[in-house]
């Protein structure tokens, strides 16, 4: 399997831009916009993706809204299988399958449509094979109930991959499903 050196990592990590206090005081917000324009950084990370799934035998990639999409729709297209977008509540327009989960104040949704991997999740005359992508985790609490509507529309999330994970949340021991994170902070 790929490993990234640490300065090929260190070159990844560098693309990513820190926004101090946004979208709140105290919150130090990873903008990966300064990645997906360096062509060196995005294709380094792209092919690192790539190499490391090719032998997962996965049916789909599932991506969560809205930067998810991103990464996983490009890992979808060179691994030559299926996108399945996990949206915010009311976005999409097909009939969906909802999962909430907690913020600091209140709780938020996310929705896949229910048909979103064949019908009762069936590929291969087997529960589909996913891999579930995202930017960033930091507490999983996103991730964690989107791996959970995989499993609730009869598909298998085969592992949760983040560009980049915020150790210090403890945002993996949410998630009922193995974790790789590409870069750590
Ligand atoms: P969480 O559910 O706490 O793991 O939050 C993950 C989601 O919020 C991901 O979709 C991230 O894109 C976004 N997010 C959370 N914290 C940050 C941050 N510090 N910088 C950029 N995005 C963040």
């Amino acid at each position: 399997m790929s490993t990234l050196t640490p300065e090929t990592k260190e070159k990844i990590l560098s693309s990513i831009r820190t926004i101090p206090d946004f979208p709140k005081p105290g919150i130090q917000f990873k903008d990966i916009t300064t990645l997906l324009n360096n062509p060196e950084a995005f294709r380094t990370l792209m092919d690192h993706l790539q190499e490391r799934y090719a032998s997962y035998d996965l049916d789909y990639i599932a991506g969560i809204d809205a930067r998810g999409f991103i990464f996983g729709s490009v890992l979808a297209d060179r691994l030559g299988i299926g996108f399945v977008p996990i949206r915010k509540k009311g976005k999409l327009p097909y009939t969906t399958v909802s999962e909430k989960y907690s913020l600091e104040y209140g709780f938020d949704e996310v929705e896949i449509h229910i048909d979103a991997f064949g019908e009762g999740g069936l590929c291969r005359e087997r529960p589909a094979r996913v891999l579930l992508i995202d930017d960033l985790i930091a507490t999983g609490g996103t991730a964690a109930a989107a791996a959970r509507l995989i499993d609730k529309v009869g598909a298998r999330c085969v592992e949760c991959c983040f560009v980049l994970e915020l150790i210090f949340l403890k945002g993996r021991e949410g998630i009922d499903a193995p974790v790789y994170s590409v870069l750590q902070l």
